[in-house]
């Protein structure tokens, strides 16, 4: 698709949260010039927050990756090259390497800000073309352990509600999750909804008092990594108050009864002081929930980013389940997605755990159908590499080459020493980014230049399961060009090297792509063989389900009471499947007093390759601080301002610090946005534990213990 006329209007969609805001780009001599809310979007209906609304002051050159660049050695700079010398020599070194080594020893690290047709092009690339499962996306550090926890209690990775469900509710638990600052348009739908309805009670739980804290009427301040006794102590409250749904429980679900025997230890009085909340605060958050009308759960990374974070999930919804507040206006459990297309790639199947549409590569019967669908011998049998062990086999030698896209796994990932070492290992790094200043693009032999936002043709999926067109108003600069295109490129090349057929990446354009990926779909929970391009135009944004020859989409699941099941009926796992409660993999001690956690800022988005070009919007948060609570600065003898080492297991950090008294005493928060390119170290991460959960190998990037100590200046 080109972009528009001279001078115009484009309807498109924001490129920053999974709230998938609306927007019309306003454009003219091929220069965006300025940004408004879509009215018409059913997401945002016009409102846009403070990182939407200043996007037209991202376009521009500025930071961008304008040609492909290689080099010839480590030690050389890249240097610019054409199009073709680079993707032939990126086919080239990546069949040279599958040759002798297999299919395993390359692998690709992607990004939820991909389209869905970059995405699948990815996918396809990797699983039907290579032959290695070794795709992973950095989805995987932030709602990886929400897909696990609607699998194994749902049956499927469908998030049951709406963004509507919020004005029909009249109760409202926020898990983990500030909403205020990292889905402010979501949190406007709840004011709004509060204002309406009086009587709506929102709890939050968090350990830190933040904006939506305090906004909430009730907030449970639990200590870091007690996720599971709360949820499990509610229930427990549910069953001894009988605030059960027993017909829902009957006639939909399994496994209750094994559930309820396990509950009889996590009564609020057991599991209160090790949440550090009142056992009267637990049974009223209980009864809250179950004496609701409409209950709506709404959670994201403080639930997923765990070392039990799909036991975590998991709990949670078995309080839907219990109480019926599922499948019914204002109610369900509702996991936020962090990123604009997260969603999507879980569509698509780019993560390494995931095949086309919610497909499971551990089946026999779903790869067989795969590998027809695709008209390929076979998808691979091995598992493949999710983030943590992708770069940790990166460092082992295992894999050798690695192409990644549209992230910047050197800032975000944690450990990043560990990380950082991975990358200058690898044999052969290609970066595809709009950014040729992320702290990744200082690895990459390869850089191959892409579209940014206002630049690209395709379709994004939001938390609300609503695909919504992304069309371009600009061209994009230099000699960049669209995700899909250049990934399709590469494997056309590739295929040749390796004897294969080139054509099945011979798509005539984005439109094309997402024909062939909606098609995989077709029969599946996630239905969406109903939509195209041209429906999405006609239509507007639409959720899935939605099938050939329907006429509207689904705005929420299993209305019925029939889940996507072998019988049909939903699953109560059992107390901490897929393991009990766990203290924290990192505890703290004497040495390492405090507990850190780390969470984003209200105007500032991941890494800051596009919002750090904005200079309104580092007005709300300048610099980089570590916080902690008024009472540790006298218990540790410190003043706030000071520059301080924060010295974790991993490495360290100097950062000025802060007070907050919405910390609790003994953690400490810090924004997760700084990296090398913007402090003169490689930011938290170089503090975070790269322990995860064990079935969705998602990071507890919520949990590392760490020292505070004076720095010196000499
Ligand atoms: Fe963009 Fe999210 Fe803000 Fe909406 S709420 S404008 S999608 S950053």
């Amino acid at each position: 698709m080109k972009p528009e006329a001279a001078r115009g209007e484009t309807r498109s969609t924001c490129c920053y949260c999974g709230t998938g805001c609306g927007l019309i780009i306003e454009h003219a001599a091929g220069r965006i010039t300025g940004v408004r809310g879509d009215p018409d979007h059913p997401a945002n209906f016009g409102r846009l927050c403070t990182k939407g609304a200043t996007l037209h002051l991202t376009s521009g050159t500025a930071g961008r990756a304008l040609y492909p660049e290689l080099r010839t050695s480590r030690d050389a700079p890249r240097v610019r090259t054409d199009w073709d010398t680079a993707l032939d020599t990126a086919a080239g070194r990546f069949a040279d390497i599958i040759r002798e080594h297999g299919p395993d020893a390359v692998a690709f690290y992607i990004s939820g800000q991909l389209l869905t047709e970059d995405y699948y092009v990815f996918n396809k690339l990797a699983r039907a073309l290579v032959g290695t499962n070794n795709i992973d996306s950095n989805s995987r550090l932030c709602m990886s352990s929400a897909v696990a926890g609607y699998k194994n209690t749902l049956g499927a990775d469908g998030v049951p509600a709406s963004y509507e469900d919020l004005a029909l509710a009249d109760h409202l638990l926020i898990a983990g999750s500030n909403t205020a600052w990292a889905h402010p348009v979501v949190f406007r739908r709840i004011e709004d909804a509060r204002r309406a309805n009086p009587d709506l009670t929102v709890t939050v739980v968090d350990p830190r008092r933040t904006e939506t804290a305090e906004f909430a009427d009730l907030h449970l301040q639990i200590a870091p990594g007690t996720d599971l006794l709360l949820y499990n102590a509610m229930l427990h409250v549910l069953v001894w108050e009988d605030l059960l749904d027993r017909d829902f429980i009957r006639e939909h679900t399994d496994g209750f009864d094994a559930l309820r025997a396990e509950l009889v230890e996590y009564s609020p009085g057991n599991v209160a002081a090790a949440c550090g909340v009142d056992a009267a605060d637990i049974i009223e958050a209980a009864r809250r929930f179950g004496r609701a009308g409409a209950a709506l759960s709404m959670w994201c990374q403080g639930l997923n980013q765990s070392h039990h974070g799909v036991a975590n999930n998991a709990a949670l919804i078995h309080l839907h389940l219990a109480t019926g507040h599922i499948g019914r206006p204002g109610a369900g459990p509702f996991s936020l997605t962090g990123q604009p297309n997260a969603m999507g790639g879980r569509e698509v199947g780019a993560l390494a755990s995931i095949l086309p549409a919610h497909r499971d590569p551990r089946s026999a019967e779903d790869r067989a159908e795969m590998a027809r669908l695709w008209g390929v011998e076979s998808i691979p049998e091995a598992p493949g590499l999710a983030a943590v062990g992708l770069f940790d086999a990166i460092l082992e030698g295992k894999v050798k080459a690695v192409y990644i896209a549209c992230t910047n796994p050197a800032q975000s990932l944690p450990d990043l020493t560990r990380v950082r070492d991975a990358l200058e290992k690898a044999e052969f790094v290609v970066l595809q980014e709009a950014y040729a200043d992320t702290e990744t693009a200082e690895f990459a032999d390869l850089l191959l230049p892409a579209s940014g936002w206002g630049e690209k043709s395709g379709t994004v999926t939001n938390s609300e399961r609503r695909v919504t067109r992304v069309r371009p108003a600009i061209a994009p600069p230099g000699e960049a060009r669209p995700d899909w295109a250049i990934t399709a490129d590469f494997a056309r090349r590739l295929a040749t090297r390796l004897g294969k057929p080139e054509s099945s990446f011979d798509f005539a354009d984005e439109a094309a792509v997402f024909a062939e990926h909606v098609s995989l779909t077709r029969g599946r929970d996630c239905d969406m063989s109903g939509l195209s391009h041209a429906v999405l135009e006609a239509q507007g944004p639409l959720q899935w389900p939605f099938p050939a020859g329907a006429v509207t989409g689904t705005p929420r699941l299993f209305t019925d009471g029939v889940f996507p099941t072998a019988d049909g009926r939903a699953r109560f796992a059992k107390v901490g499947f897929p393991t009990r409660h766990a203290p924290l993999p990192e505890p703290v001690t004497a040495r390492r007093p405090f507990i850190l956690t780390t969470g984003r800022l209200r105007d500032q988005w991941h890494g800051m390759s596009r919002s750090g070009k904005v200079a309104q919007l580092w007005g709300h948060t300048p610099r980089a601080e570590i916080a902690v609570n008024p009472v540790d600065l006298v218990r540790r003898g410190l003043d706030a301002g000071q520059l301080v080492r924060v010295i974790g297991e991993r490495g360290e950090i100097v950062l000025p610090l802060a007070t907050d008294e919405g910390v609790a005493p003994g953690q400490a928060w810090i924004p997760m946005h700084w990296g090398a390119a913007t402090l003169a170290h490689a930011g938290a991460n170089v503090l975070t534990s790269k322990a995860v959960d064990p079935v969705s190998q998602q990071p507890a990037l919520k949990q590392a213990a760490v020292s505070i100590l004076p720095a010196r200046l000499d």
